[in-house]
This record gives C-alpha cells, structure tokens and sequence, in this order.
C-alpha cells in the first residue's frame, strides 16, 4: 500500500491540521457531554424507578384484586408498565451480569417478594419481572430501557457548527496564505529596474513587516542597477568623443595598411560604445511615450526597410492587432532579432498571432544554425556571444539580445528563445495586448 502522501500546497495543509484538529476536540467534547447527560439520565431514571415501584407495588396490594385492572393505565412510565399476568415466556435472564434496572428491584422488592427475571426477543432490549403480590395473583413488569433519545434538533446544530469550523478554517488559511501569495507574486514579477508592485504596507505586523522588507529590497535593487546602469552610460557616453576625435586623427594619417587597421579597431570601439548607451538607454524605460500602433502596418514598415536593403525578411500575419506600446523600444527590440536572424540564415519570418486573450506574440524565425539547448539563457546576459567558435565575420557586442530582453521587459511582456525543429531559432516576444478593435476610429 502508498503511504499517504502529505498535500503539497501549505492551504491544504494548514486546513487539514486545522479541520482535523478541531473536529476530534469537537467531537471528544461532544462525546465526553453525551456520555455525562447519559450518566445522569440513567442514574435519575433509576432512583425514580425504585421510588415508583415501592409505591405502585403497595398501592397495587392495598386495592381490591377486581379494582386493579382499572388503575393499570396510571402507573404506566415511558420505560416500563406494570401488567396483571403471568407475563410472556421468555429465556431466563443471566443473573451473572444483569442488567442495571434489575439491582434496582431487587434493593425495592427483592425483601418481600421473590422475583424472577426473563429476557425476550426483541429488536430493542426487553426485559419483564415476574413475581406474585401477596394475595397470589401474578404481577409482571415490563422494562424496555431505553437511552434517551437525541433530541432532533441535534444533528442540525451539529452540522451547523461544522459548517462554521469549515467556514472559520477557510478564513484563517486564507489569511494566513493571502500575503505569502502576493509576496511570491511580487518577487515573481520584481523589477530590477523598479517599476515592480509594491506590495502593500498595511495589514498584520508580520505581514506589513515582509512588505516592507520586500519594498526596501526592491527600491535597493533598482537603485543598484540604476546607479550600474548610469556608470556604464557616463562611460560609454564619454568615450564616443575620443573615439571620434582619435578617427579624425586617423583619417589625417597617410594611407597605409596600419592606417585601415587602427580604422577598422575604432570602429569596432565606436560601436561598442553605441551599444553600450543603447543598453543602458534600453534599461530606462520612461523616455517614450505609450501610443497605439496598428501592428499589420508596424511590421510591415519594418519588413520593407529590410526588403529595400535587400535583406529577404517576410512577414506572416491573419488578421488585424492593436497594440498599446512604445513603438521605437518595439522596433529596436525587432531589428536586433531579425538583424541577429540575418546573420545566420538566409531568410527570416516574422510571425504574428494571438497564444490567448489579451496577449500578442511575435516570432522572429530563421532557419539557421540555433544555439545549443544549454545556452539558449546564457546569450540573453549582456556580453555572451557564441561567435568564438564561429564566424567572425558576424562580429558584434554581445549586447544585442541583452538590448532586446530589457526592451521586452520595459514593455511588460518577454523574450524567449528556443531552437526549432528542424533547425533554426525562434525568438519568441510576447506583449500583453488587451485592446482589441483596430486603430483609427
Ligand atoms: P550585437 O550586440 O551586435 O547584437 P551579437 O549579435 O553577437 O552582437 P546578441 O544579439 O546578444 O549579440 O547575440 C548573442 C549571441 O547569440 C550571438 O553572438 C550569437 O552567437 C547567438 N545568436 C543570436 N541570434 C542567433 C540566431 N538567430 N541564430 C544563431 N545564433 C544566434
Ligand atoms: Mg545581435
């Protein structure tokens, strides 16, 4: 047999420790009153019955033998009756362990007269004691004990209060889980850049703690990355004018073999550099201002600027989209993929479509050489190229899709790359797209 397994999420823990514990102190307190309310019943039912019987069997032998039938009908209890017969043959009752009521008779009647006791089929116990009063007519008592019965109103109150259990349960876990799912949430989603939620500061002491703790980590990450960020654009920034100013010098130079050589470095700096500011620009995402773009239109701008340069670039999209974006980040981010796409294979496509409601994905395919599997996070780091082992030729910064992620993030949706089957990549970018009708109306 599979051990029972513990339930994986800590709601379905907490409510089952919960649930569980509370309905076994319910149930043992239940069970500890009932069993009381049974005790006292038993023991007050059976005093009275000893007083009735004393007073009953004395009333019965005081009264004329024709007269008793009569009184009969007074003397009947819930439990027991008194009948003027020989009663029902039943098996002898074992006087080994008898039955409670039967002690009780013997203490009341058990001197005067002799008793004896049988047991009948029943489906509830039955019990009669047979003896003769004094004039030698037959008295038989008919004993039924019963445990009295739960009231009926009883097992309402029971399920009501389990309900209540469930219901208190349930809004315990749930304020206990709340504030970790929206912590977990908020570290999901967390903003290097800041621009990440904020969680909310109120609430219990621990929970305002963690949220306050986590807004702190958050505002220090950001201003960590910014201040990196600034370095990075100062330096590359100030390096553009000596690198131009050291071209100018160059191209003062004689030509020679040393000249198109120190040319050509320059320009490599120079570049860098201009990647470098591009990135840092990419990571500040509130120069640009949010518009709708008919997305058909968008692509299809890019498409041709390629297609003009004769780079073969198609682009496969049904239907019209609207999207809510910054066009220059969006069209940056593009030109990287599709530029990087050029690169390693002869044609690229552009494809467009809805993966669900309220999200817009656009893949950028080629059906070149891909990256290995165990790479394909790595190439995102700003710097990470896989070119020493290929060509050189298709030189450049590393900076690329480093560019593009941040790009993607900064437009709240995601860059991912997989290898296609059959050879080649697939950069997937997918926007958060919640306007649906076309622009211009
Ligand atoms: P640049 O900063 O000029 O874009 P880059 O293109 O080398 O330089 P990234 O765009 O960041 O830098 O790309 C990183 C690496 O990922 C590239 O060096 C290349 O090895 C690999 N890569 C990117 N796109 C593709 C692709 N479509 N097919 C195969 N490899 C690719
Ligand atoms: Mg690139």
């Amino acid at each position: 047999m599979k051990p029972a397994r513990w339930p994986r999420t800590l709601a379905s823990r907490l409510s089952l420790i919960f649930l569980v514990s509370l309905v076994i102190a319910h149930g043992l307190s239940f069970g500890l009153q009932f069993y009381e309310r049974y005790q006292s019943a038993k023991t007050l039912m059976l005093g009275n019955l000893e007083q009735d019987l004393s007073t009953t069997v004395a009333v019965l032998e005081r009264l004329p033998a024709e007269e008793r039938k009569a009184w009969l009908p007074r003397f009947v209890h819930p439990n027991y009756r008194y009948q003027l017969d020989e009663g029902l043959p039943g098996t002898p009752l074992d006087m080994a362990a008898p039955p409670e009521f039967v002690r009780s008779m013997e203490a009341t009647l058990g001197r005067e007269y002799s008793l004896h006791y049988t047991q009948l089929a029943d489906l509830r116990p039955h019990y009669q004691a047979h003896f003769r009063l004094h004039d030698g007519s037959p008295l038989t008592i008919d004993v039924r004990p019963s445990i009295s019965p739960l009231s009926p109103w009883l097992p309402l109150v029971l399920v009501g209060q389990l309900l209540l259990l469930l219901g208190c349960t349930w809004l315990a876990v749930r304020t206990a889980i709340r504030p970790l799912t929206h912590l977990s949430r908020a570290v999901d989603t967390l903003d290097p850049n800041g621009g990440g939620t904020r969680l909310d500061e109120s609430g219990p002491v621990e929970v305002a703690y963690a949220a306050v703790a986590f807004n702190t980590l958050q505002a220090r990450i950001a201003a960590h990355v910014k201040e990196r960020m600034q370095l990075l654009a100062a330096i590359s920034h100030d390096l553009q004018t000596p690198i131009t100013r050291m071209k100018l010098r160059a191209e003062l130079m004689e030509d020679s073999l040393e000249k198109d050589k120190l040319w050509n470095d320059l320009s490599e700096m120079q570049h860098l550099v201009q990647e470098g500011v591009a990135y840092a620009r990419s990571m500040d995402s509130a120069t640009e201002v949010s518009r709708r773009i008919d997305v058909q239109a968008f692509l299809q701008s890019l498409v041709f600027d390629y297609l003009d340069t004769g780079k073969p670039v198609r682009l496969e999209m049904a239907g019209d989209a609207v999207l809510e974006t910054r066009p220059h980040a969006l069209r940056r981010l593009l030109v990287n993929l599709v530029d990087n796409a050029l690169k390693y294979a002869e044609d690229v496509e552009i494809a467009v479509f809805r993966p669900s409601r309220g999200q817009l994905a656009i893949h950028v395919l080629d059906r070149g050489p891909g990256i290995p599997d165990d790479l394909l996070a790595e190439v995102l780091k700003p710097f990470y190229r896989l070119e020493s082992s290929r060509n050189r030729d298709t030189g450049g910064t590393g900076l690329g899709l480093a560019i593009s992620q941040q790009l993607a993030l900064s437009l709240q949706g995601a860059l991912v790359l997989h290898n296609r089957e059959g050879g080649g990549l697939c950069a997937q970018l997918t926007l958060p797209a919640p306007v649906t009708e076309p622009v211009g109306n």
